[in-house]
């Protein structure tokens, strides 16, 4: 996907970006626990949604979560390395390939550079949940990584 604000306008209001990019992201994600550190690999990562601003990300997030059929759990996903699935409320053994939702802001720094400035989850999913819910590509994304960094 190519960067740059002026290429996108809000999934919920239809404005133009003005330097900011709030966004609704998808990703694969594995942890890798070392001493005191964890390390994420992360696969098939996209933006299910963008905002123009923290007012249209606060609206359009419940709606983009609905539309994936994950609730948004009370309480976000911590470091692990066991959180809970928001769909079944089972365990999810974060390294193990799973999915993860976040929330992100980016700002414009120049043509075509954006810079991350916040980024946080607020839902995992276990990998028997994206099955079962016949999501095949988000599944494929889950039991099919192919690379290991
Ligand atoms: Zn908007
Ligand atoms: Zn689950």
């Amino acid at each position: 996907m190519s960067p740059g604000t002026q290429h996108f306008v809000c999934t919920l209001c239809g404005e133009r970006f003005k330097g900011r990019l709030f966004a609704l992201n998808r990703s694969a994600r594995r942890l890798v626990f070392g001493d005191g550190h964890s390390a994420a690999h992360v696969e098939g990562a996209i933006a299910i949604a963008t905002y123009c601003s923290e007012g249209c990300q606060e609206f359009g997030v419940p709606c983009g979560m609905e539309e994936e059929q994950v609730p948004i759990p009370a309480h976000p996903p911590g470091p692990g390395p066991i959180e809970v699935c928001a769909v079944c409320q089972g365990p999810v053994d974060m390294s193990q390939w799973h999915l993860d939702y976040s929330v992100s802001v980016e700002e414009e720094r120049g043509p075509s550079i954006l810079q991350v400035i916040g980024d946080h989850s607020i839902a995992v999913v276990c990998g028997h949940c994206t099955a079962a819910r016949g999501s095949a590509q988000a599944a494929e994304e889950v039991s099919e990584p192919l690379r290991i960094e």
